[in-house]
């Protein structure tokens, strides 16, 4: 490999014996400065042409493999990052010509939290008078779970891991549309390894438990709590103004992770029961200035079904109501309780 310094580990036994002529490399925005290098070592282990996917691929959900295999013919997309998406979340479409293989292989973050976070993590449990925690981290950093919670339990804390599910979640992991392993543990408190807000946004959004995220890039423990009560409030306050909506904008997702039929079919159902009316949408690719440009005085409320992020990080000041699938149904059964994330 080129002169290559790169802040994660990637293990790349799994492509030894590929045999394919052309390749493409798929990468996070964030590991998208190391795909040159990246390319470089994949090259050489295969022989094949690599290709480098420049466009965003914001998760295992956005693979855009029907485009790659039949525009630019690849064999094999080799997607760095993520774990397989979970097949039970969405419909992936049918594969007339086949799919390219895909080979996932995991970044291991080289960021480790400094030994100070975990003392504050057991100072901040035993001023809380919490009992046990579960401990969380998005694929990135998963391998520190282990290591965290021997220290934690060394000090007399219950620590809890969640169990892996494989080949879609590592022991722990969680992702931005689906907690429900992190869920199912009744614990005083979650921890979350993660960068960025939202996963950390939509753990404390499916537990409502205090919690604590651990920044393995900035080196600091955040207590999320209150800030998140506060987002909380805001959604809810988004979901009864949208109990008055009449019309409704569904947004179906078309990337290869992000089309969940069966989801827009429940909610368009529930829009006509309550007298409504609907128009879907059918896009890639969702941002204010997109929704700009699709909006109609005649909708009222705007649902999106393909990623959870979109409403919540991304537009959750636009105007109108822009709801996940969960705070949707809400709205449309006139009910602020329970909360439903994301679906
Ligand atoms: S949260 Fe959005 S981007 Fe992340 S895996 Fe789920 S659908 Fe994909």
């Amino acid at each position: 490999m080129e002169n290559c310094e790169i802040p994660y580990h990637i293990d790349f036994s799994p492509l030894k014996d590929v045999r394919a002529e052309r390749i493409v490399l798929q990468l996070p925005d964030g590991l998208k400065q190391y795909a040159a290098c990246l390319s470089g070592k994949i090259q050489e282990l295969t022989d094949a042409s690599v290709f480098i996917d420049g466009d965003s691929s914001f998760g295992a959900c956005d693979l855009h493999w029907p485009r790659l295999a039949y525009i630019l013919r690849a064999d094999v997309i080799v997607h760095i990052g993520h774990t397989p998406y979970p097949p039970s979340l969405a419909h992936e479409g049918v594969e007339p010509g086949g799919r390219p293989r895909i080979i996932y292989l995991q970044a291991r973050s080289r960021h480790k939290p400094p030994r100070r976070l975990l003392d504050e993590v057991i100072g901040k449990m035993r001023e809380e008078g919490w009992k046990n925690i579960v401990l969380t981290a998005t694929s990135q950093h998963t391998h520190l779970l282990r290591e965290i919670r021997d220290v934690l339990v060394r000090s007399g804390v219950e620590a809890i891991i969640p169990p892996s599910k494989p080949p879609y979640f590592e022991e722990g992991q969680v992702i931005g549309c689906d907690y429900h392993l992190a869920r199912r543990f009744d614990a005083d408190a979650f921890l979350i390894v993660a960068g960025g807000v939202f996963h950390a946004l939509g753990l404390y959004l499916s537990t409502f438990k205090p919690l604590l995220q651990l920044d393995p890039y900035r080196g600091e423990l955040i207590d999320r709590t209150r800030e998140f009560e506060k987002f909380y409030g805001a959604r809810l306050y988004k979901v009864s103004q949208a109990m008055n909506a009449k019309s409704w904008g569904v947004v179906v997702g078309l990337k290869t992770g992000q089309y969940r039929p069966w989801l827009v079919d429940k909610l368009v159902k529930l829009i006509e029961s309550r007298g409504g009316t609907h128009h879907v949408y059918v896009m890639e690719h969702v941002d204010e200035q997109r929704l700009r440009t699709i909006d109609s005085p005649i909708i009222d409320a705007w649902v999106i079904t393909s990623c959870p992020r979109i409403p919540l990080d991304d537009l959750h000041r636009y105007e109108k109501p822009v709801l996940t699938p969960g705070e949707a149904r809400m709205a449309l059964q006139g009910s602020l309780e329970p909360y439903l994330f994301p679906w």
